[in-house]
């Protein structure tokens, strides 16, 4: 973290973003590694929560979960955006991921619009514009090819599929859906987590798509199309994780002042990846350890309208709602 540190004050003095490769000459040589691949939608969202209306601010699976696994390791960002995408959002990308991976087409920025009912837990989506993302055909650059981890974050599962053909050294990979690609694409959405290590999803997607009410019999049926983990997230209750016949549940961190829980399963797993690909491991007891990150980074994510709580807050903070975590869980 302290090089990562140095490179963004290093950026700042340049006035140029970090993670980028730089043009100058002096810095021809310096080609920042990227470990983790993120891909997935980069979107302009509305979110309406019983409070505060956001139209158009910057969302997206893939945003959300590079921004939280920046806070971890450096973080490639495969995406598509149209040309409507406001430089201002682009700029905050770019303080965070690696942007070669971001392609601007013709056209519209995917859009997702959410009305969330008065407990905060329950999302209506009223509308979802694939736009630039229907049919988009990634390319991946030639730097982000040697990453060892991968997530998938939310987008069309064929998509998805294709991409991870183009990872050699894959060591880790994990996979998100959501209810819309359960209810266009469910085969694709099976055949995707065969393709993975881990998927993680949250509970109500879990059960409609596995037909099953039961979480442990939902991650059962999962695991059996192929992937070794699975790890449900549970919203404010926290998440489980499944491998083998080991279950690991651990409680949501209690948050008073929660106000949009937009992002915060993609942070969840954001977290998650970055802390794996941090340590460079994945035996349970890492991925259990990760899995509590997912739970604090989510913690944050809820605090603020859109990406505002992950924006706001310093590596130290993780550190500090860790042991704060630690401490609540313990007997
Ligand atoms: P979460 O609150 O973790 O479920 O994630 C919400 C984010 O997922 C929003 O920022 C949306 O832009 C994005 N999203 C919603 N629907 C889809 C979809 N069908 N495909 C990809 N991303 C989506």
């Amino acid at each position: 973290m302290l090089a990562l540190n140095g490179l963004k004050n290093v950026s700042k003095f340049l006035h140029c973003t970090p993670f980028k490769r730089f043009e100058r000459d002096l810095y021809e040589t310096i080609d920042v590694e990227i470990m983790l691949t993120v891909f997935g939608s980069t979107a302009l969202d509305t979110i309406r929560t019983p409070n505060k209306v956001l139209k158009d601010v910057l969302g997206g699976a893939a945003t959300f979960a590079g921004i939280s696994s920046s806070f971890f390791v450096n973080t490639g960002l495969i995406a598509v955006v149209g040309k409507d995408f406001p430089k201002k959002y682009h700029n905050i990308l770019s303080s965070h991921v690696n942007l070669d991976g971001l392609s601007v087409k013709n056209g519209k920025t995917f859009r997702y619009d959410g009305k969330y009912d008065k407990t905060l837990s329950t999302r209506t989506t009223l509308r979802t514009e694939l736009n630039v993302l229907e049919n988009f055909q990634p390319t991946v650059p030639e730097q982000y090819k040697k990453s060892q981890f991968v997530y998938l974050a939310n987008n069309d599962p064929d998509q998805n599929i294709e991409l991870i053909k183009e990872f050699d050294h894959v060591k880790f990979s994990m996979c998100d859906t959501i209810e819309f690609w359960i209810s266009t694409k469910r085969k694709s959405v099976v055949n995707m987590f065969k393709k993975v290590d881990a998927v993680v999803i949250n509970d109500e997607e879990a059960k409609l798509l596995t037909k099953e009410m039961n979480l442990i019999k939902c991650a059962k049926k999962i695991m059996s199309w192929g992937t070794k983990y699975v790890i449900i997230k549970k919203g404010q209750h926290g998440s489980l994780l499944f491998f083998d016949d080991i279950i690991f549940p651990l409680a949501g961190l209690p948050i008073e002042n929660v106000v949009d829980p937009t992002g915060a399963g993609d942070s969840f797993a954001g977290a998650m990846m970055g802390y794996l690909t941090s340590k460079k491991k994945t035996d349970i007891t890492t991925i259990k350890k990760s899995t509590v990150y997912g739970n604090v980074l989510g913690s944050f994510a809820v605090q603020g309208y859109g990406l505002e709580g992950l924006l706001r807050i310093k590596k130290s903070d993780i550190k500090k709602r860790m042991t704060l975590y630690e401490k609540m869980t313990c007997l």
